[in-house]
């Protein structure tokens, strides 16, 4: 059976922290909203990447773990009632058959049609920088991972670190504390993260607690149906070394490719989309992006910039979805929120 067509004001690509703020703008203008993620959590790169670090530059939350914070912002696109269609990609996006709006098609089969649409893509299609190990495939999930959603996995675990910038320091020095063992091999003796986490992770090997491998770089993978046995790591010689571990994390970044996003005829700059700030519209009429994939002259991506986006994009996409309604300016305390008293 054919899957049925949604159809909604405004469809969200992206259930990142961004988008999921622009659920509570578009909502408090009274758009309804369906919200796409590849991902099969809400949070884009709070959750897939830093869950558990804390963030310190949102307003009025001095000191907020990433997971804490997207929790909030789900909460709080609630009474909005948003649909989320999760696990799926926007794979194709074109004018909609009565030229009225725009159909979103995803990489389940879901058919959305919406007046306006909002990019809030973030890094695009993004994913790890996989190191060129051979039979790496067939550990993934299991015993090497990108990306940590729960420190307590690797408790008691032998954890090899691979890689030199922040992720890689920062969840070297979080699971010393919890891990059985913890090597990270970087192929310089320098790292490039905070200074701070740089000394602290000194401090940790100093104290027998961590084992810095530099400058060595990932050679191979030992073990059987996914489980690792050890990591073999080789200097610049050529000279290897054997690590015994279960768990391997390359924190190698991020590659980021806009994937079919790319495709969609929008005005592009470096791999960002380019927008008028004053309206967070693109090169496209009816097709706004906001958050980390919004470019112009100045941008900083932050989440806070982005909420100012967000809001931004609700006020100029109003008149789109309601074509000839006045909007009246209201601050929240005068209006207040569905459900709320
Ligand atoms: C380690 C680290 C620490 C950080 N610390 C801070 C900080 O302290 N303060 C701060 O302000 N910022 C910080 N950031 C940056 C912050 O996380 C980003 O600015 C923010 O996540 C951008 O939000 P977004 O919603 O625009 O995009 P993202 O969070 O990237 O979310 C975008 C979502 O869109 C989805 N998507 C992409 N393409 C498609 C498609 N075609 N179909 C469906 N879904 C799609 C992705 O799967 C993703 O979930 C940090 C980033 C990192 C990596």
């Amino acid at each position: 059976m054919a899957e049925p067509i949604h159809s909604c004001d405004a469809a969200i690509v992206g259930a990142g922290p961004v988008g999921l703020f622009a659920v509570f703008e578009f909502g408090m203008l009274g758009m309804n909203t369906h919200v796409v993620d590849t991902l099969e959590m809400a949070g884009g790169q709070c959750t897939a990447l830093y869950p558990e670090k804390p963030i310190f530059d949102i307003p009025a939350c001095p000191r907020i773990a990433a997971l804490d914070l997207v929790e909030r912002l789900v909460e709080q696109a609630a009474p909005f009632e948003p649909v989320y269609h999760l696990g799926q990609q926007v794979v194709a996006l074109q004018p909609s058959a009565d030229g009225a709006g725009w159909r979103l098609e995803t990489s389940k089969g879901t058919v959305i049609e919406a007046r306006v649409v909002v990019i809030a893509a973030g890094a695009g299609a993004f994913g790890p920088n996989r190191p060129p190990l051979p039979g790496i495939e067939e550990y993934e999930g299991r015993s090497v991972h990108y990306m940590v959603l729960r420190r307590v996995d690797f408790a008691d675990k032998r954890v090899v670190v691979a890689g030199g910038g922040d992720s890689a320091v920062d969840w070297a020095i979080s699971l010393a504390d919890i891990a059985a063992q913890v090597s990270v091999v970087h192929r310089r003796g320098k790292f490039r993260a905070a200074p701070e986490s740089v000394r602290r992770l000194h401090e940790l090997a100093e104290q027998g607690r961590i084992d810095l491998v530099v400058p060595y770089q990932l050679h191979g993978l030992e073990g059987r149906d996914g489980a690792l046995d050890a990591v073999v790591v080789a200097d610049l010689d050529g000279r290897t070394r054997r690590l015994e571990a279960d768990v391997l994390l390359p924190f190698y970044g991020l590659a980021m490719s806009l994937g079919p996003i790319a495709g969609w005829g929008l005005g592009l700059e470096r791999n960002h989309i380019s927008i008028d700030r004053q309206t967070c519209m693109t090169s496209v009429d009816g097709i706004f992006a906001i958050g980390d994939i919004a470019t112009y002259p100045g941008k900083l991506k932050l989440i806070l910039t982005g909420f100012a986006e967000a809001a931004s994009a609700a006020h100029a996409a109003y008149p789109v979805v309601f074509k000839g309604r006045e909007l009246h300016f209201e601050y929240s305390t005068t209006k207040g929120i569905p459900g709320a008293r």
